[in-house]
């Protein structure tokens, strides 16, 4: 889910003459969290796309600021999707007709159109080497299945042309359709959702927050100092969502990776100026997480009121 600096919420309602949504980083970073919530609520408690079994979601940001939510979401066993038809009752990647579907028609068009890219912009950000990274438009298909890698192939069937950029020569296509599912799109203005039944998307999720390597030179000697400085990236609303102490991720059901250990071969921090003969007196350091989990699951009473 993205943040839309043209949220209503955002736009009409609170901004003085004259300012634009960049000007409210609060305001961007408040509403786009009391969506998120409401958007959780969806997807997990009422279970709009299926019953959950188990999420995990990541906020991250974008190098201009707005936030955004990577969200992964895994169905209980009679939700989950096997065939073609389940995925084509989730997630759509096709412009729908204006006559048929109005609104939905003017969502897709504003929020789920990559680029455009290619010929048609070279300059657009997704292009490296004269090719799109995303690999847009992509390729028309009568039916959805699973590809080969970690994404599925969406059904595009040909047509659905629309000219953009009011101008009759330039049209994109069901080709150029990032998915989506309708009711949320049309809910939150927002979002694009995508099928995955790899593991490789939770690498992706947890990719870790964006980092500038920074080199620092003497005006007169540069050539003698070369100092390299990592940094963290943190923007305004990143910083007010730490402010806020708002949530930066979840996962569910809560899973801790415990320090494994021998028996008795456990690290110890302590204090250099204390003795050795105190620090094994102390039972305190006997105890690990490791040692005390296994302790907790040999007493009947803890796990029945766990
Ligand atoms: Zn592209």
């Amino acid at each position: 889910m993205t943040c839309n600096p043209n949220w209503n919420e955002i736009k009409k309602n609170q901004l003085l003459p004259g300012k634009s949504p960049q000007d409210r980083p609060d305001l961007i970073t408040r509403i786009f969290r009391s969506k998120f919530e409401e958007f959780k609520k969806d997807i997990v408690d009422r279970g709009v796309l299926g019953k959950v079994y188990s999420y995990s979601y990541v906020i991250e940001y974008q190098k201009r600021g707005l936030p955004h939510v990577h969200m992964l979401v895994i169905f209980e066993n009679n939700d989950k999707l096997c065939t073609p038809d389940h995925y084509d009752s989730i997630v759509r990647a096709e412009i729908p007709l204006q006559t048929e579907e109005p609104n939905l028609h003017k969502a897709v068009f504003h929020h789920m159109i990559h680029g455009p890219c290619g010929s048609i912009n070279h300059n657009c950000l997704c292009m490296v080497s004269g090719k799109c990274k995303k690999k847009f438009p992509k390729p028309f298909v009568e039916y959805t299945s699973r590809g080969n890698d970690s994404y599925h192939v969406y059904r595009r069937r040909e047509g659905g042309q629309v000219s953009i950029l009011n101008n009759d020569d330039v049209f994109i296509d069901n080709g150029w359709v990032v998915p989506y599912k309708p009711w949320l799109l049309l809910k939150y203005d927002c979002h694009n959702v995508e099928l995955c039944g790899w593991i490789n998307c939770v690498k992706y999720m947890h990719k870790g927050p964006d980092r500038v390597a920074l080199e620092l030179r003497s005006r007169q000697n540069c050539a003698e100092i070369e100092q390299y400085v990592d940094e963290r990236w943190i923007c305004v609303p990143e910083a007010l969502w730490r402010i806020y102490s708002f949530e930066f991720s979840r996962m569910y059901p809560l899973v801790i990776r415990l320090q494994l250990h021998t028996p008795n071969q456990h690290l110890i921090y302590f204090d250099c100026q204390q003795h050795v003969s105190d620090l094994l007196a102390d039972d305190e350091n006997s105890k690990t997480m490791l040692t005390e989990f296994f302790k907790m699951n040999c007493d009947p009473d803890l796990i029945c009121a766990k």
